[in-house]
């Protein structure tokens, strides 16, 4: 069997100029650093880096965060001061005042273009001032918006320790069994342990606010499935201990390259699953884990049944509608399976990239979500053109729009309603509970014009 003949035949690809709006990737250091608690991130760009952090993390940057702007001056582009000595500065003045226990090199446009080798100077200086430093190239060149994550978490899987370790450390690392058993004595521990199933362990990848990482972990506890760790955790000294042969599953659609490293430098099995996004998406990933995992599920349709009837308010709003997406995020297909669920049609996903591998589950539920709401399969545009797109939503006559800020206000000026995109990467919307967020977000524009007529 070829590889295309596992891709769903149905879906319609199609491929663009690539000149579209979307965040530089390096805005992920602005929900990273709030997750690893004890990191610091190090962006070494320019000013025209440092302008956009400032401008699109809004109240933030008066929050004393732990990221910071190494700007290059002329003398470095033109290799008259020395790069490692003037990172060595910097670095020196971050472990003095913030002494976070690892730093996070970020590169950029600039930095690859004139080719400075952050890879090679960071293990030296790592060795010289005994703080471990990983590098990321997250630059516009390369990635969009999400994809910054993606390339962080690639960087931080080589740093997973890759055997079991002592007993106190062990407890150290386990911080999410830690969370779950709070406040309960050692017997309780030991009877709830047993009441996971026996499988190979498992590490989830993809960073996700605490409450949601809690949630899922319950949910799948539910079915005796045990998370082993999540990469990323909540400190660097307690990154998930990663050994061969252990499954690993992505909780997000723009996580290939993690999930890429994660199978060819440390030989873990990738659970390739729908991603836990509306109720649909839940119960397809606790499936798929479930069966890959050799457990049995338990009480999912009712769950999911529930899900829906509480929801039924806003479906309600969404139902007959369109929707189309421009394309900036990487979530993409993922939502707009889900509200094809709740009774949409989509004409179009733009996509800044798609990776068939990593996605392909979630592209065959896609496909079979169409097939049983009796819609049209939408067309996949990656690297769409936002001018062609314009025209596209005028010739449709489009209900809703997701799209990012430079297209909302115009849009919505001549009486088309838009959501902007990057809300979703920021709100909560995994797990079955979240479900309920992601509607509130999507159906807000609808409900504002209902409520201005
Ligand atoms: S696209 Fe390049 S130059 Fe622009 S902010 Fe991102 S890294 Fe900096």
């Amino acid at each position: 069997m070829t590889l295309a003949d596992t891709q769903p035949q149905a879906l319609n690809f199609e491929c663009e100029t690539g000149n579209y709006h979307t965040f530089c990737p390096i805005s992920c250091v602005a929900w990273l650093y709030q997750k690893i608690e004890d990191s610091f991130f190090l962006v070494i760009g320019t000013k025209t880096c440092g302008y956009f952090l400032q401008n699109a993390m809004g109240v933030m940057i008066f929050a004393e965060p732990r990221y910071a702007m190494a700007e290059l001056e002329e003398g470095d582009i033109s290799a008259q001061l020395n790069d490692y000595e003037e990172l060595k500065r910097l670095c020196t003045q971050i472990k003095r005042d913030r002494n976070p226990s690892v730093i996070v090199w970020i590169g950029t446009c600039t930095t690859e273009i004139i080719k400075m080798d952050l890879e090679g100077l960071a293990p030296k200086l790592e060795a010289e001032l005994g703080i471990p430093i990983v590098t990321a190239r997250a630059n516009g060149l390369d990635y969009a918006f999400t994809q910054g994550e993606d390339t962080v978490l690639a960087a931080m899987v080589q740093r997973c320790p890759d055997k079991p370790v002592g007993e106190v450390e062990k407890e150290e690392r386990n911080s999410i069994s830690k969370l779950l058993n709070f406040g309960r004595k050692k017997e309780e521990v030991a009877v709830t342990e047993s009441e996971y199933a026996k499988h190979t362990p498992l590490v989830l990848f993809g960073s996700l606010p605490d409450p949601v990482v809690t949630q899922l972990t319950l949910e799948l506890k539910k079915q005796g499935i045990k998370v082993s760790g999540w990469l990323p955790s909540k400190r660097y000294t307690e990154l998930p201990v990663i050994e061969e042969g252990y499954f690993v599953s992505g909780i997000n659609p723009f996580l290939s390259r993690t999930a890429t490293t994660l199978m060819r430098r440390r030989k873990t099995k990738l659970i390739g699953a729908p991603f836990p996004i509306g109720p649909d998406g839940t119960r397809a990933w606790i499936e798929k884990l479930c069966s890959a995992l050799g457990v049995e599920p338990t009480g999912l349709a009712e769950r999911e049944a529930q899900i829906w009837e509480s929801v039924e308010d806003y479906v309600k709003l969404l139902r007959g509608k369109s929707v189309f997406f421009m394309g900036d995020n990487l979530l993409e297909i993922s939502l707009a399976r889900f509200l094809i669920r709740c009774g949409m049609t989509c004409p179009e996903i733009g996509i800044p990239y798609m990776d068939k591998r990593y996605q392909a589950a979630e592209l065959e539920l896609l496909s079979k979500t169409c097939r049983e709401m009796g819609v049209p399969t939408p067309t996949i545009v990656e690297k769409p053109d936002n001018y062609n797109q314009i025209q596209r939503i005028y010739a449709q006559d489009i209900d809703l729009v997701i799209t990012g800020m430079a297209h909302a206000n115009p849009l919505e000026a001549r009486g088309i309603n838009t959501k902007w995109s990057v809300e979703f990467t920021f709100a909560q919307i995994h797990g079955f509970t979240n479900a309920r967020d992601v509607l509130e977000l999507v159906t807000r524009p609808l409900r504002r014009n209902n409520s201005l007529k």
